[in-house]
C-alpha cells in the first residue's frame, strides 16, 4: 500500500512539475513515506531521519519531509523532537505536497488533517514501466481492531468510484501492464453503488488485456460465496487469497474485536478449497496480544500447522499508541514470551512453506513473467497462477509473456526451474527499473 502511495505522491509532484533525483545527493526535497502499524517500522523511520542529518548539512536549502501514517501518528512531536523536518503530510494531504514543498518557508509545515472524501480522483500514480500495477481502490479502514492503529491514521473507510478503477485499469492494460494487484485495507468491503467487491473483481478481470489480478487484504468478514465464486471461476484471478487469521483462540479474537470466530474463518478456508482446489492461502498472525494465554496461543500455532498456509506474516503485538487496545487493556504479555512464540511460528511455518515450495520439484508450471532478476541478468522473475515467485533462465521470454517452467528446486519462498516454453507472448514491454528516490528500507519484516 504505501508503495502504491509513494507512486501517487510521484505522481503528484511530476504533474507539479518535479523530477525524481536518481541519488540522494542530487536530491532538493527528500520524502520518506512511513508506516505506524508497529513500533519497529516508526524505529527504522527515525534511524533513516538520522542519517539524512550529513545531507542537510553538505546541502543547504534541502527540504526533507515525513509523509504518510507515521506523519499522522506523530505530527508536531515528530517536528519537536527533529527540528531538520521542513514538512509533514498525512495520507489525505498528498495534494499540497507540491505547494508545501514550494512555499520553502522555514517553520515546519504540518498538514496531518482527514478528508473523509479524498480519493485521489484525477492524480495519475508515476509507475515503473512494466509488468505489474498496483491499484489502490480503498483508502482508510472502518473496522476497529483493537490492535491496530490503522483506522486512526488513515481515516475512514473511502472507496474509489467503480468507473474510475475501470477506466484505469484499462489504460493500463493499453499501456502494457497486464498484472494488476487491488488494494484496500479490506478490499472486499468495497461497494459502489450495486457493484460489491466480487463484482469489481469480475470486472477487472475481464479487462481486455489483463491477465492476472490479485488484491490484499480482504476481511474473514463478509467474504462471500459470490467472491469465491470469482476466484474459482475467473481465469484471469490468481489462484490465491491472503486471509488474516491474527489468532485461531475465540476469546483473543473477541478481544481483537475481529468480528468473526475461528469456526468461521475455518469455513472461508474450507470453500475456497473445495470450490477452488489450487488455490493458495496466505495469512496474517498476531502473537502475544494482551491476555494471551499459553493455551490461546497453541491454538493459534496448531491452525498454522493444519491450514498449510504458503506463507504468513508474523508479527508480535507491539502496543501502538492510539489504537484501542493501548488505551483499554494491559501489554501484559512478556517480551521474552511474545518473542518465543514467534520465534516458534516463524520456524514452523518456514518448514511448511518449504515442503509446499518443494512440492513443486518436477512439476511445469504456467508463469507470467514480471521482469528480469536484479542479480543475475540471465534469469526472469515471474508468478504461477498460484502466487508462488519462480525464477528461471529467461531464454528468449519476455516480461508480459505465459511462459512454462519445469522446477528444479525450491527455497521456503521461490520456485527456481528453467523455461521449457513460451506459451503464449505478449506485445513488447519496457521494463523500467523501479525509481528510487531516497533510499530503500531493506528487506520487509516478517
Ligand atoms: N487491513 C489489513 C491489515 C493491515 S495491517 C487486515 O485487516 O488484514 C497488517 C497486519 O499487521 C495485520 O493483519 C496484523 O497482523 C499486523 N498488525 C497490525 N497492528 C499490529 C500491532 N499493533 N502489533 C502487531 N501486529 C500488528
Ligand atoms: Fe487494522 Fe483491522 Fe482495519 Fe485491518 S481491518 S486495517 S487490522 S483495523
Amino acid at each position: 500500500m504505501n508503495t502504491a502511495d509513494s507512486e501517487l505522491i510521484m505522481g503528484i509532484l511530476n504533474g507539479a512539475g518535479f523530477e525524481p533525483a536518481h541519488t540522494l545527493d542530487e536530491a532538493d526535497v527528500i520524502i520518506l513515506n512511513t508506516c505506524a502499524v508497529r513500533e519497529k517500522a516508526e524505529a527504522r523511520i527515525l534511524g533513516r531521519l538520522t542519517n539524512l542529518v550529513p545531507f542537510r548539512r553538505l546541502r543547504p536549502g534541502l527540504m526533507i519531509g515525513v509523509v504518510g501514517c507515521m506523519a499522522k501518528h506523530l505530527g508536531d512531536k515528530l517536528v519537536q523532537e527533529r527540528p531538520y523536518v521542513d514538512f509533514i503530510a498525512g495520507p489525505d494531504q498528498y495534494r499540497n505536497l507540491p505547494e508545501m514543498i514550494r512555499s520553502k518557508r522555514r517553520k515546519a509545515m504540518i498538514q496531518t488533517e482527514f478528508d473523509r472524501s479524498e480519493v485521489y480522483s484525477g492524480c495519475t500514480p508515476t509507475r515503473p514501466r512494466g509488468v505489474t500495477a498496483w491499484v489502490t481502490i480503498q483508502r482508510g479502514c472502518n473496522y476497529v481492531c483493537t490492535y491496530c492503529i490503522v483506522p486512526h491514521v488513515r481515516g475512514a473507510e473511502r472507496n474509489v468510484p467503480a468507473a474510475d478503477i475501470l477506466s484505469e485499469v484499462r489504460r493500463l492494460a493499453s499501456e502494457g501492464f497486464s498484472v494488476v494487484t487491488l488494494l484496500g485495507q479490506t478490499v472486499n468491503s468495497y461497494r459502489d453503488g450495486d457493484i460489491n467487491f466480487a463484482r469489481l473483481l469480475r470486472m477487472v478481470a475481464q479487462v481486455e488485456g489483463i491477465e492476472q489480478v490479485r488484491f490484499t487484504s480482504p476481511h474473514p468478514l463478509g467474504f462471500s460465496d459470490e467472491l469465491i465464486d470469482v476466484i474459482a471461476t475467473e481465469p484471469h484471478v490468481a489462484k490465491f487469497v491472503h486471509l488474516p487469521l491474527q489468532s485461531a483462540s475465540d476469546s483473543q479474537l473477541a478481544l481483537m474485536r475481529r468480528k468473526y470466530t475461528f469456526e468461521e474463518y475455518q469455513a472461508i478456508v474450507r470453500k475456497l478449497r473445495e470450490k477452488c482446489p489450487e488455490i493458495a492461502i496466505s495469512t496474517d498472525i498476531i502473537v502475544g496480544f494482551c491476555g494471551e494465554t499459553e493455551e490461546d496461543y497453541l491454538k493459534t500455532r496448531q491452525a498454522l500447522i493444519d491450514n498449510r498456509y504458503a506463507f504468513a506474516f508474523l508479527f508480535a503485538y507491539s502496543e501502538r499508541s492510539l489504537a484501542i487496545a493501548a488505551k483499554t487493556m494491559k501489554d501484559d504479555v512478556p517480551a521474552e514470551v511474545k518473542q518465543r512464540r514467534l520465534a516458534e511460528i516463524i520456524d514452523i511455518q518456514q518448514k511448511i512453506s518449504k515442503e509446499i515450495y518443494t512440492s513443486y520439484v518436477g512439476k511445469r508450471v504456467e508463469v507470467i513473467v514480471e521482469g528480469y532478476s536484479r542479480k543475475h541478468a540471465e534469469q526472469a522473475v515471474g508468478n504461477t497462477r498460484d502466487f508462488k515467485t519462480t525464477i528461471f533462465d529467461k531464454g528468449d521470454c519476455e516480461p508480459g509473456d505465459w511462459v512454462e517452467v519445469e522446477i528444479d528446486s525450491a527455497t521456503s519462498q521461490t520456485l527456481v526451474g528453467h523455461l521449457v516454453r513460451i506459451i503464449r507472448k505478449s506485445g513488447p514491454i519496457q521494463v523500467q527499473e523501479q525509481i528510487e528516490v531516497g533510499i530503500s528500507l531493506g528487506p520487509t519484516e516478517s
